[in-house]
């Protein structure tokens, strides 16, 4: 398989392992498949556990690459270490919860963060000198990359983040790590982190001195396997249902959102995808109006998704080119902060579920659905975070303690390090040198 940007030039046509090394194309585009391979739920035997769905629906993405082909057995066995189950709600399995969050940080970017890991360290020779991944981070992503990386060989990992703009639980998660894995505190905002990686990156001197790398969420290898869940999850659905499964999908920089369709794209069962955004609106304002207006973000209660430009709106244009075909291939909705926490102490007092603000996006958008929608069933919520991880938001609205999973619990228990840098380039220089 060969990739293209979605920027268009067919010369830069590359395959698996080297567009999961570049992560962005030179045009600035993002890495899409340059061909669709078919896929029938019957190519799926009998077993749809994570590993065995990603070694097929995986196969004919790395198909050609002598690296990582070979490898996938082993990588997926490595990367798709902990279950997604599917969880119904109030005992309906028609109305179920795709649970993302079993993992090491307990949010599903565990997934992405964890098959690139493990391609990264096949893609290395022995020889090579150590890499270095460079990772600024507002929250999440920096924790699962760290996580994912940490006491990988011949990987070093350095994790940016605004010194006092991350909660204290957020940046336990940072600065836990310790070995290959360094976490420094820039005095200045998340945009500073971000444009201080940037400039690493096109500085020759440091490139070649450093051998910098990106686990960014635009990169390939963290997005194919997002779709793994999708397919897993609607397979199961299909054996018990002979049906499609419909999904809604809390959504903000919409990788998501292409994991999903990718899934159906390729011939998996899945039926409607609803992108469930919180008061950030560019996407839903566009379906609306055929407008595409990106816009700086907005700060919400589902701050993971707060994104008023999401850079994986290439890779849906790539697959719907206009606003006719993405309205027909899906829809999205934006719920507001009041409504987020309505809904949280709803669920809680209807089924005893506890949802992330995040997921509660995605549990509204399912209550709107008219009945002959929901009728036309099965459906599955995204859950893709722990609760526990937002409990200064959760807890007072369901009026207890959310029990924190044991993977968590680890993370807190670990003694925290940093090193404090100034927003420029020289003092990131030393950082890495030290
Ligand atoms: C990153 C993140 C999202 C947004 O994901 P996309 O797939 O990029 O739209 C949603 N929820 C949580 C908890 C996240 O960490």
């Amino acid at each position: 398989m060969q990739y293209l940007s979605t920027r268009g030039d067919v010369r830069g046509a590359l395959g698996f392992g080297e567009a999961l090394r570049r992560g962005l194309a030179p045009d600035g585009g993002l890495y899409v498949p340059a061909s669709w391979p078919v896929l029938h739920p019957q190519d799926f035997g009998d077993e749809l556990s994570l590993p065995a769905v990603a070694a097929r629906l995986i196969a004919p993405f790395a198909a050609g690459d002598a690296v990582l082909a070979p490898a996938l057995g082993g990588i997926v066995r490595d990367a798709f270490d902990f279950p997604a189950p599917v969880v119904p709600i109030g005992g309906d399995p028609d109305h179920a919860v795709l649970e993302l969050f079993h993992g090491p940080t307990a949010a599903f970017k565990d997934f992405g963060a964890r098959f690139l890991a493990a391609c990264f360290q096949r893609l290395r020779q022995p020889s090579d000198l150590p890499v270095n991944i460079l990772v600024a981070t507002s929250g999440d992503t920096g924790g699962a990359v760290a996580a994912a990386f940490h006491r990988r060989p011949g990987m070093q990992v350095t994790v940016l983040f605004p010194k006092g703009l991350v909660s204290p639980l957020q940046q336990q998660q940072l600065t836990c790590w310790g070995d290959n894995v360094r976490s420094l505190a820039v005095r200045g905002t998340f945009d500073d982190c971000q444009a201080l990686v940037k400039q690493a990156f096109v500085d020759p001197g440091m490139q070649a001195r450093f051998q910098l790398s990106s686990a960014n969420s635009i990169n390939l290898g963290r997005l194919l396997p997002q779709a793994v869940y999708f397919a897993a999850s609607s397979l199961a659905a299909w054996r018990r249902t002979g049906r499609p499964l419909s999904f809604i999908v809390p959504s903000g920089n919409l990788g998501h959102a292409v994991a999903c369709c990718w899934t159906r794209t390729v011939g998996l069962p899945v039926g409607q995808v609803i992108l469930a955004h919180n008061a950030n609106r560019t996407v839903p304002d566009y379906l609306d109006s055929g407008e595409w207006r990106p816009r700086p973000s907005v700060a919400t209660l589902a701050s993971a998704m707060d994104v008023g430009n999401p850079s994986n709106m290439e890779r849906l244009r790539a697959l719907y080119p206009d606003v006719g075909a993405m309205r027909g291939a899906l829809s999205a909705c934006s719920v507001d902060d009041a409504t987020i926490a309505a809904r949280i102490r709803a669920d809680f007092e209807r089924y005893g579920q506890v949802w992330c603000p995040h997921t509660a996006i995605a549990a509204e958008a399912w209550a709107r659905l008219p009945d002959e929608a929901r009728g036309g069933g099965p459906w599955c919520i995204v859950a893709t975070a722990h609760p526990a991880k937002f409990a200064e938001i959760v807890e007072p609205l369901v009026g207890r303690k959310v029990e924190v999973p044991p993977s968590l619990r680890a993370l807190y228990e670990r003694p925290s390090s940093f090193a404090e840098i100034d927003p420029d380039l020289a003092a990131l220089r030393a950082a890495l040198a030290g």
